[in-house]
């Protein structure tokens, strides 16, 4: 396999068209291609600086889980220091995890941030929000926010004994808007309300209807802190 390390966008879209799959820190895709067979070439975007970028409102999808620091919103933060084990930590990219990985922790907190993302195709790069992200799995280049007002995160063990934590983020954004975003099991669900109070059980007759009491308490928790209640 020829590992292609392209150093612009440019560049790294041409590996893509050539058919090039994209590797973060290969902390999943290894253990499938062990299984399954090499590819013939894979790109990594980890000398691409617009992947690498930390600050300012950025989050570059080549970035290390352990290098996602206070540059960033602490439930970005938390979010990353949550993932798996230290070596994971130092492995693992935000693009694998967001767009690769099926369990994503830090997919509830860049939804709550009310992130969006830009993605590279063999087209060249496109802005688009974070439930085509989803669908798509496309080439995570940058995840882009705007600074939130206030922000919580929790990732707790599931209340029902399941494998896979429940998460729980809020945030208020600049115009008062409250962003919620939960996964219990890999499902994220999400919704927002305006912050000017009693929006959050709105949410739970609606778009989080199906978030269990624990995950609704887990909800009201980070609501307060956000709140300052
Ligand atoms: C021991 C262990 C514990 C873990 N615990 C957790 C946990 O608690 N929470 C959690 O969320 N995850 C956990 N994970 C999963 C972890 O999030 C993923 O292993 C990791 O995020 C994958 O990142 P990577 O950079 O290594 O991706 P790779 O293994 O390199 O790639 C994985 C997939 O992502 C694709 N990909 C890589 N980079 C990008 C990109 N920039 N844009 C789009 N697609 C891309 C690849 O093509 C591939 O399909 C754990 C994994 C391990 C091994």
């Amino acid at each position: 396999m020829l590992l292609r390390l392209p150093t612009s966008v440019s560049e790294a879209r041409e590996c893509l068209a050539e058919g090039a799959i994209p590797v973060g820190g290969a902390t999943l895709i290894w253990a499938a291609w062990q299984r399954d067979g090499f590819p013939e070439q894979a790109v990594s975007l980890r000398e691409v600086p617009e992947a690498t970028a930390v600050g300012d409102g950025v989050l570059g999808g080549a970035v290390l889980l352990h290098q996602v620091d206070d540059r960033v919103p602490e439930m970005l933060r938390q979010a990353a220091k949550g993932v798996g084990t230290g070596a994971v930590r130092r492995t693992a990219t935000v693009g694998g995890n967001i767009a690769g990985s099926s369990l994503r922790d830090l997919l509830p907190a860049a939804i709550a941030l009310d992130a969006w993302a830009d993605v590279l195709t063999a087209d060249g790069v496109h802005r688009v929000d974070l439930a085509e992200v989803q669908a798509k799995s496309p080439l995570l280049l940058a995840l882009r926010w705007r600074e939130p007002v206030r922000g919580a995160y929790a990732k707790v063990a599931d209340p029902a004994g399941g494998e896979v934590p429940t998460i729980a983020a809020a945030a208020v954004d600049t115009e008062g808007v409250l962003r919620v975003a939960v996964r219990e099991g890999y499902a994220v669900t999400s919704g927002s309300v305006g912050a000017d109070g009693g929006g959050v059980e709105e949410l739970f007759a609606g778009a989080l209807s199906g978030v269990s009491e624990a995950g609704r308490s887990l909800v009201r928790e980070q609501v307060a802190k956000v709140r300052g209640e």
